[in-house]
């Protein structure tokens, strides 16, 4: 008998399920609005001329192949720490950030989630926004954490629910690691405020919580700057630790690269290095170090202060289009008499819709259009030759 004869299917995955039912979809008016994957006009997932010209360059010039070191390129993480802390930041000054080059934002998250483990133990314990992206439930359960979740959206509003959030984060033990979407909150679009923001991280200061912030839509919903307020507050807060784990999937369109950040900012100088050799302890127990390519390409766009400020242009154009695409969605169902006005107050490639199962399988059975059936869609995946059938298929849906 096979060593493997107990193994049993592992159910697939939702979002990708649906990717592959769309690709055998024969239907020339088909739509996918499951994925999360940013396109543009034309359909297609942009190659951003900024990438374009370090990659030529990088083909003009050869070099050998060597590894990385094992929390990847220096460059990569020093400019990334600028643009996540902000340049001339004293967190950065005072030598508290450890950061690495991880495999994409999914590897930060399991990087970090493995080495709190560590710390915490048996106590390992997050609380989740409910909802969430599916994989942060994964990645940290099969770390060995207890999963909790906090109340994050409200169905009737299509937006916060802000009391909610502060009365669950309020009660959990104090040590609890909380997760939270610094923008572009996948899967709902939903939002912090600022003004909300420093309430959230005085509560959890005062309360002894670990704050994780994932941002893997830094630019997608007001700039550099802007998305990255949540980052900013904590650090300016006071709060002596806290985790931040970042991805360059979709700022810049790199989907296959696995470009993702870790960073771990410690009490003081002489913690933040002994975070970082745990860093590089637990990256070479999973997978030895990062990929080169792909960090080179972002590093090369970063150092350079012309293809910085044109990348910062093609970034400015992919979050004008998602607030045009989201404005034209509000205004085609307004016209249909349906107010979606809330899908403009979201942020980012997702909105929760609002849509039910039956009408989401309704849009895929008669208009081969592909969303989730949690109603989840994602606008970034409309462009001005599929809004007014996708627009007018929903009107038909609801009715
Ligand atoms: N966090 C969130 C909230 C995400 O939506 C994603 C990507 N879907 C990631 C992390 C991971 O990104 P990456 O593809 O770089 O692993």
């Amino acid at each position: 008998m096979s060593f493997f004869a107990s193994v049993e299917m592992a159910p697939g995955d939702p979002i990708l399920g649906l990717t592959e039912a769309y690709l055998a979809d024969p239907r020339p008016n088909k739509v996918n609005l499951g994925v999360g994957i940013y396109t543009d006009e034309q359909g297609r997932v942009p190659v951003l001329k900024a990438v374009q010209q370090v990659e030529q360059a990088l083909a003009r010039d050869t070099q050998p192949r060597g590894y990385l070191p094992i929390d990847g390129l220096p460059a990569y993480n020093k400019l990334s720490q600028q643009l996540l802390f902000g340049e001339g930041s004293p967190l950065l000054e005072a030598g508290r950030v450890a950061t690495a080059q991880t495999i994409g934002g999914s590897g930060a998250l399991r990087v970090a989630a493995d080495l709190i483990k560590q710390v915490a133990g048996d106590k390992a314990r997050i609380a989740i926004s409910n909802p969430s992206w599916g994989n942060h439930h994964v990645v940290f359960r099969t770390a060995g954490f207890q999963l909790q979740d906090y109340r994050y959206y409200d169905d009737t509003t299509h937006g916060l629910d802000f009391a909610g959030m502060l009365e669950d984060l309020g009660k959990l033990e104090p040590g609890t690691v909380v997760l939270l979407h610094a923008c572009c909150h996948n899967p709902t679009g939903v939002d912090l405020e600022p003004a909300q923001w420093a309430q959230v991280v005085e509560l959890v200061k005062e309360r002894g919580l670990l704050p994780f912030v994932d941002m893997a839509y830094q630019g997608f919903d007001q700039g550099i700057d802007a998305d990255a307020t949540a980052v900013r507050m904590f650090a300016e807060s006071g709060i002596e630790a806290f985790v931040v784990a970042s991805s360059y999937s979709k700022s810049f369109s790199l989907y296959g690269e696995r470009v993702g950040v870790l960073s771990m900012v410690g009490a003081d100088r002489d913690e933040a290095a002994r975070l970082r050799s745990k860093i590089k302890q637990t990256i070479r127990a999973n997978y030895s170090s990062p990929a080169a390519h792909g960090g080179q390409l972002v590093a090369g766009v970063l150092a350079s202060s012309e293809l910085r400020a044109l990348w910062e242009s093609e970034l400015g154009g992919m979050r004008e289009r998602i607030h045009a695409m989201r404005a034209g969605l509000v205004q085609k169902l307004a016209a249909h008499g349906h107010e979606f006005g809330f899908i403009q107050r979201q942020a980012g490639m997702f909105s929760y819709s609002g849509l039910s199962k039956p009408q989401v399988e309704r849009l895929r059975e008669e208009f081969a259009i592909y969303a989730l059936t949690t109603g989840r869609i994602c606008v970034a995946a409309l462009n001005t030759q599929n809004l007014g059938y996708v627009a007018d298929a929903i009107a038909k849906v609801v009715g």
